[in-house]
């Protein structure tokens, strides 16, 4: 194929060019997609069921709690009903059936205590949970809020470089002879079209050239583009 050394380069520019859209492009897929976001989306998730099932075994022992010193209440109120009726009961039997009751009601208001105390401690470890899991939500909703404000900052970038891409792309396309552009496209649609020799090698498929292929390639015209026997690219000496 006939091509002028100048050209050649712009044929080597063209494929360095379109290489650098592709990787361009398919960024911006990835950006468009939202993949940087998901796994953050799905921690915001996990966290606010754990923050939510948090809240409401605190709300549940905050229920459990006002339950509790309701029924101590209600046992105080006993104690001190049993009291005043000792003070002033001089039956015998009265005063052994009120002491009775009396013993059962301070066991009984002393395993409300011991309840009070394990709900107590139960709710304020849910509240350490729960101001953990809301410390957690506040640092995840600040990372997606900053990889949103970068994702959209690239897009910016890369869209715009794109486009610089694709018009630098048509301009050194228009200075490349059709024919030569056609076959390039060919060669383009079957894999990689161009590439410089490498030592003795293709630079596309890094096969070493035979001596005999090797001496055609270098001793061909200047404006001479050799193709590779093995991978059909242009072979820019
Ligand atoms: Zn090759």
């Amino acid at each position: 194929m006939k091509a002028t050394p100048g050209q050649q380069q712009l044929l080597l520019k063209t494929h360095e060019l379109s290489t650098e859209l592709q990787r361009a492009k398919r960024t911006l897929a990835e950006l468009e997609s939202g993949a940087a976001l998901r796994e953050l989306q799905a921690e915001m998730r996990a966290s606010s069921e754990v923050l939510l099932s948090a809240q409401q075994r605190y709300e549940e022992f905050e229920v459990d709690i006002a339950r509790v010193l309701t029924d101590i209440e209600l046992v105080d109120s006993r104690i001190e009903r049993d009291l005043a009726r000792l003070a002033t009961s001089s039956n015998p039997k009265d005063i052994g059936g009120v002491q009775s009751e009396l013993a059962a009601l301070e066991s009984r208001k002393s395993l409300l205590e011991t309840s009070e105390l394990e709900f107590l401690e139960a709710r304020d470890a849910a509240g350490f949970e729960v101001a953990a899991a809301k410390k957690l939500r506040d640092e995840l909703i600040e990372k997606i809020a900053a990889v949103e404000a970068t994702i959209h900052v690239e897009l910016g970038k890369l869209q715009s470089s794109v486009s610089i891409v694709e018009s630098e792309i048509r301009a050194t396309r228009s200075s490349v002879p059709e024919e030569l552009m056609a076959q390039f496209d060919r060669k383009a649609t079957r894999g990689v079209p161009i590439g410089r020799l490498i030592d003795r090698a293709c630079g596309t498929c890094h096969l070493s050239l035979t001596s005999a292929v090797y001496s055609d390639v270098m001793s061909s015209a200047e404006d001479e583009l050799p193709t590779c026997p093995n991978c059909e690219a242009f072979i820019v000496r």
